[in-house]
C-alpha cells in the first residue's frame, strides 16, 4: 500500500490490464502495462492510433543516491534495451528524470506492439512526482503515449484527458497542470557511433543542450549520412478543430470581417485585426518555457469557444523555440477539421 489511495487504485487497474490517465511533466499520458499486449491494444483502440506508430516506455528512476550512477541507469534500461551506448547513460544521468526520450535497440522480450514492429524502443523516465511514485511501486515499465485521440491536441491537465474520452470510463490521476506543456524531446541513439545522436522530435530540452552533455563522449559523427527513419511524426498533428494560422512576416491573412478571432501575439502589432467582429488578444512574451506551458491549454480553450480563426505570431527561429515552432506548424497544417 502507498500513501495515496489514487495511486493504489491506479496500480490495481494496471494489474487488471486496464488503461489509466497519468500526469507527467510534459503532457498527460494513457498508461498501460508495457508487458501486457492486451492492455497495450486498448491504448491503440482508445487513441485510434495506427498500429505501426510506436509507444514510449516509461521507467522509474533509480533511488536518489544512485541518480548519478551510470550503472544504476544501465540496470534500469536493461529490461528494455540492449547494446546500450555510453551516450545513453550520460544523457540518463544528466537529464532523467526529465523531458527526454531516447530511442535504443530493443531488448528481445519487448513486444512489437510497443515498438510498432521496429527493432528499436523509445524510453523515458518522467519527472513528475505522481508518475515517479506510481512507476516505483509498479516496478516495471508503462507504455504511455499522450492521452489524446490520434492527431489531436495533447492534454495538459486531468480534465483535458476526460474531455478527450468522454464516453470511456477512464480513471485519471489528477497531478495538476503539466510543467513543461509539450511532448518530450526524442533523440535516436541507435548506431550513435556511426551516425551520432539524431533528433527525431524537438522538445523543450534543446539539441544544443543535449550535444553539450554528450561532448565528453563525443565521437566523430558523419553529418552527410542520411537520417534513416524519422519517427512516426506526421506533418499534421497536435491539431485544433478551429483553423489555425501561423502569422509570419509575409503571411496573407484571410478576410477577417465579421470573424471571431483569437490571437496570440508576440506584441509586434499594436492594433491588430480591427476588422474582426470579436477579438481575444493574448500577449505572450518571449519566454519559451512559459509559452510551451500554456500552448495546448489555449488551443483547447479556443476550440471550445467557436472562434473562426486562431492566429499565432510566428515565434523566433532560435534553438529554444524550435519545439514550439514545430508544434505550431503541425497544428496549423492539421487544423480546421
Ligand atoms: P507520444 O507518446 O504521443 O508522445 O508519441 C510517441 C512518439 O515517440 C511518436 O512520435 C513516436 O513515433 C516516437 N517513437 C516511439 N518509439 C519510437 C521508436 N522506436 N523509434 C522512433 N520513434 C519512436
Ligand atoms: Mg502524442
Amino acid at each position: 500500500m502507498s500513501q495515496s489511495p489514487e495511486i493504489d487504485h491506479a496500480l490495481a487497474l494496471l494489474r487488471a490490464g486496464q488503461v489509466i490517465g497519468l500526469p507527467t511533466e510534459t503532457v498527460y499520458g494513457l498508461a498501460a502495462d508495457a508487458s501486457d499486449e492486451a492492455a497495450i491494444k486498448k491504448i491503440y483502440e482508445l487513441k485510434g492510433r495506427p498500429a505501426d506508430h510506436p509507444l514510449i516506455v516509461h521507467i522509474a528512476p533509480p533511488s536518489l543516491k544512485d541518480k548519478d550512477s551510470e550503472e544504476a541507469w544501465s540496470l534500469a534500461l536493461q529490461p528494455w534495451a540492449r547494446d546500450i551506448p555510453e551516450e545513453a547513460l550520460v544523457l540518463a544521468k544528466t537529464f532523467w528524470p526529465g523531458p527526454l526520450t531516447m530511442v535504443l535497440t530493443k531488448a528481445k522480450q519487448v513486444s512489437p506492439l510497443v515498438t510498432g514492429g521496429q527493432d528499436t524502443v523509445a524510453i523515458r523516465c518522467p519527472n513528475h512526482p505522481v508518475a515517479i511514485d506510481l512507476l516505483k511501486q509498479w516496478g516495471k515499465g508503462l507504455v504511455a503515449p499522450s492521452a489524446n485521440r490520434f492527431g489531436k491536441v495533447s492534454p495538459t491537465c486531468a480534465q483535458d484527458v476526460l474531455d478527450e474520452f468522454p464516453r470511456q470510463d477512464l480513471f485519471v490521476i489528477d497531478g495538476g497542470a503539466c510543467q513543461v506543456g509539450i511532448e518530450s524531446t526524442i533523440i535516436d541513439l541507435t548506431r550513435v557511433e556511426q551516425l551520432g545522436p539524431r533528433l527525431l522530435r524537438p522538445g523543450m530540452l534543446t539539441e544544443d543542450t543535449i550535444l553539450q552533455a554528450l561532448s565528453l563522449v563525443a565521437k566523430e559523427s558523419d553529418d552527410s549520412s542520411p537520417v534513416p527513419r524519422v519517427s512516426g511524426s506526421l506533418s499534421a498533428h497536435y491539431a485544433p478543430k478551429t483553423p489555425l494560422i501561423l502569422r509570419g512576416r509575409n503571411t496573407v491573412l484571410p478576410d477577417l470581417n465579421h470573424k471571431k478571432v483569437a490571437y496570440v501575439s508576440l506584441g509586434l502589432d499594436p492594433q491588430p485585426f480591427a476588422q474582426a467582429s470579436e477579438l481575444t488578444l493574448l500577449e505572450w512574451g518571449l519566454n519559451p518555457a512559459k509559452y510551451a506551458q500554456q500552448l495546448y491549454r489555449v488551443l483547447r480553450d479556443f476550440d471550445k469557444e467557436n472562434y473562426d480563426y486562431i492566429i499565432f505570431d510566428e515565434p523566433p527561429h532560435a534553438q529554444e523555440w524550435l519545439a514550439i515552432l514545430d508544434r505550431l506548424k503541425r497544428a496549423a497544417r492539421g487544423s480546421g477539421h
